[in-house]
């Protein structure tokens, strides 16, 4: 068997092609979505995906509100600059770009946010708002991953869905949405505690891998015949790449492919719908401020 392998890259462009039409509406009536990326410090990933989020939001023509802080910012600072983009009607959504620098309390940044502007859908009231099946920011990635399932024709209703990794920004909301009404996947979550990971990876019919540790996932863990999405991006050293380094996944890919009936590949499978789903978010923060 061989995977199809998922391009996430080519549903992210039919994302962003559809925002930028619905963009160019709001342009015409004179309202232009603006993002404002805030970034602290200049860990060499989070400017590539600052970076990348910039030129995107470029591309479906929002404005980008850039705020390049140095590494020692304090939080009080943030707090300030946060609520100054709170107050600020030509703003429609606020992210910031994590990790953030240790001396600053995230949690008290993400609640800083009006849920609101919360484009990142990681305020509580948002994270509240999904459990509950009411209106708000769904989280980039794991909306991202629904949506390349959607678009793939893998069957949700009904499939064994293992979500492996439990963070809050993936892991968790992923097996949230995948057992709402909607999806009606049968989750099973597994983490750091869980005994025996193989045995419960091998009776998924859509394994996702949200570990950040590359090769997690070996082809002896995985159903014959089932959807692989790989959300994991690490980063290994390679003399031969221009950078010394290059990106993988968690999965570990080719052999993978010969068990595995769909597949994402990394990069360019989970990644730029991340992407997609934060122009979708901020168009639909600025839509709704109508
Ligand atoms: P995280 O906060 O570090 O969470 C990792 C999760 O994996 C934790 O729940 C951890 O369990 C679990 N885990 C670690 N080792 C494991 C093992 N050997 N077996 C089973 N579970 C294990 O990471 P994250 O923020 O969710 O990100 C995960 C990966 O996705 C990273 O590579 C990140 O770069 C990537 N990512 C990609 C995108 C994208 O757009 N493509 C977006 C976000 C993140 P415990 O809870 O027990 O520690």
């Amino acid at each position: 068997m061989s995977a199809v392998v998922i391009d996430g890259f080519a549903v992210a462009a039919s994302v962003r092609s559809r925002v930028a039409a619905e963009v160019a509406t709001l342009v015409q009536r004179g309202i232009s979505p603006c993002l404002a990326v805030v970034l602290v410090g200049e860990d060499p990933a989070s400017v590539s995906y600052v970076s990348g989020k910039e030129k995107a939001l470029a591309e479906v023509g929002m404005t980008d509100r850039s705020y390049r802080l140095p590494s020692h910012t304090t939080e009080s600072e943030l707090l300030d600059l946060i609520a100054r983009l709170n107050a600020d009607t030509s703003v429609h959504g606020i992210l910031v770009q994590l990790p953030l620098p240790r001396h600053i309390d995230e949690a008290r940044i993400i609640m800083a946010i009006d849920p609101a502007k919360d484009v990142d859908g990681f305020h509580p009231v948002n994270v509240g708002n999904m459990v509950i099946d009411r209106p708000c920011f769904l989280p980039c990635t794991p909306h991202g991953v629904l949506v390349l399932l959607r678009e793939a024709g893998i069957e949700t209703r009904g499939a064994h869905a293992v979500v492996v990794g439990r963070s809050n920004i993936v892991g968790k909301p992923l097996a949230i949405l995948l057992a709402r009404r909607d999806c009606n996947s049968t989750v099973t979550v597994c983490h750091t505690g869980t005994r025996d990971l193989p045995a419960i990876t091998k009776q998924a019919d859509i394994l996702i891998a949200a570990v950040g540790k590359p090769r997690v996932i070996t082809a002896d863990m995985i159903k014959p015949g089932a959807a692989v999405i790989d959300v994991g991006v690490n980063r290994v050293e390679d003399p031969t790449a221009k950078k010394g380094f290059r990106l993988v996944g968690d999965v570990d890919f080719q052999p993978a492919c010969e068990v595995a009936s769909f597949i994402t590949p990394v990069p360019r499978g989970v990644g730029p719908m991340t992407i997609a789903m934060l122009m979708e978010n901020t168009l639909l923060a600025a839509q709704r401020n109508l």
